[in-house]
């Protein structure tokens, strides 16, 4: 996993450096490819900033998205400087009975791709996680790879990879306009002039969909707002990510919800996720109550914590398309546009995006496997 098949001769301007954008400009800047990452916040405005730092397997569907979060893990266990990595389990709690048949299924065809992963008992629970309570689930699948990562500590490390390959970030330059003539973009037009390239890389998190839209693509990407609380340290109780198996119910996702969502980072503090609302204008807001609601649920499935103090709450948008799956692959028209986007809980691929995206710029085309990524599926 340390090499892109191919060189990326050219210019290539990167729109976006949270932890996607920072993945692709790293591995193209170290193909041989010149590099301009446009971004239109500082450090970590987006998703990248926001998120918990979770590293998830047995959610990743279908196959090439679970070979794309092996891979990121075996990237993330090679880095050499401190990423607040671990990867020694993470569990997915069953809070609904209606999730348990869908889990078992889930289970059984991760285990065909190879995985390791098992469905528990409420009543074995806590051979996993001592201190879960059984009464708050209908079952765990647990899986001894999945982890953690520190999101800023990531997301920084890959941009500064990148500019040591010789990338040039711009912060707070966003993309208004695009020049586009006979099928191609031929520049990016941002605040502070136009810039040019052979390829540009769509790298925009929640915000895609309004960016592409001015190229005049419209690719219906939409976006949540998650929000997370974060307590005070305190001694360990959680050994690995929870999250909760809402994703396994078709409606979940299309309303307003507060999910179990949890790990305890290497320093002791617990995030609390998951309170998800549906909301316009990328606001980013806490409701009134949403603290309290997301602590009540977080102490059903952990009584004994409930001494903590919560220290600080915050939100973030994220992308999501209707058929959940990422768009990754260049658009038939610009056919010079590459979208890498609304991949779920991207922190668990991005490594290994980075890298196929790279190979995908160089090629000219993205890989066979991408196929259920296209953007062509949107017709766009
Ligand atoms: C509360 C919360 C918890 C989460 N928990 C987890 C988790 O535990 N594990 C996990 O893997 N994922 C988690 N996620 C999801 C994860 O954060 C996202 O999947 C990931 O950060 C997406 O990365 P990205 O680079 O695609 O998007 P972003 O990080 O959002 O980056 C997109 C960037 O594009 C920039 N941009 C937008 N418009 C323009 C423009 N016109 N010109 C230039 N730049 C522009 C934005 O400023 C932004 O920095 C969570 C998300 C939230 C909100």
């Amino acid at each position: 996993v340390n090499a892109v098949a191919g060189r990326a001769d050219g210019r290539i301007v990167v729109i976006g450096a949270g932890v996607i954008g920072a993945a692709i400009a790293r591995w193209l800047a170290a193909a041989g490819g010149t590099v301009v990452v446009l971004e239109a916040g500082a450090f970590a405005d987006g998703a990248s900033g926001a998120n918990m730092g979770q590293l998830s397997l047995t959610d990743r569907e279908p196959a090439v998205h679970l070979d794309l979060a092996r891979e990121s893990l075996e990237q993330l266990r090679g880095e050499t400087e401190d990423i607040g990595f671990r990867a020694d389990g993470g569990s997915i709690a069953l809070t609904d009975p209606a999730q348990v048949e869908p889990m078992r299924e889930l289970v059984r065809r991760q285990r065909a791709r190879g995985l390791e992963v098992k469905l528990l008992e409420p009543e074995e629970v806590r051979s996993v996680e001592p201190h879960l309570n059984p009464a708050a689930v209908f079952g765990l699948a647990y899986c001894p790879h999945e982890g953690q990562v520190d999101p800023l500590a990531l997301t920084g490390l890959y941009l500064r990879q990148a500019e040591a390959s010789g990338a040039v970030v711009h912060w707070r330059t966003p993309v208004t306009e695009w020049v586009v003539a006979s099928g191609r973009v031929m520049a990016a037009v941002t605040p502070a002039g136009a810039f040019r390239a052979d390829v540009f890389v769509l790298a925009t998190g929640a915000w895609t969909r309004e960016v592409a839209g001015r190229a005049g693509v419209d690719v219906p990407i939409g976006y949540h707002r998650g929000a997370v609380v974060v307590t005070q340290p305190v001694p360990p109780a959680i050994r690995g990510p929870v999250v909760g198996g809402g994703f396994l119910t078709p409606s979940f996702i299309s309303r307003d919800h507060v999910e179990v969502g949890l790990l305890q980072r290497v320093n002791g503090s617990v995030l609390i996720g998951q309170s998800t609302r549906h909301v316009e204008g990328y606001d980013c807001g806490l409701v009134p109550g949403e603290i309290a609601s997301m602590v009540r649920n977080f102490l059903r499935f952990f009584p004994v914590l409930d001494r903590v103090d919560a220290i600080r709450a915050w939100a973030g948008v994220t992308p999501f398309t209707s058929d959940r799956l990422a768009v990754f692959g260049f658009c038939r028209n610009p056919r010079n546009l590459f979208i890498a986007a609304a991949f779920k809980g991207a922190f668990s691929v991005a490594p290994a995006v980075g890298r196929h995206a790279a190979e995908a710029i160089a090629r000219g085309r993205a890989a066979p496997e991408f196929a259920p990524f296209s953007p062509a599926r949107f017709g766009v």
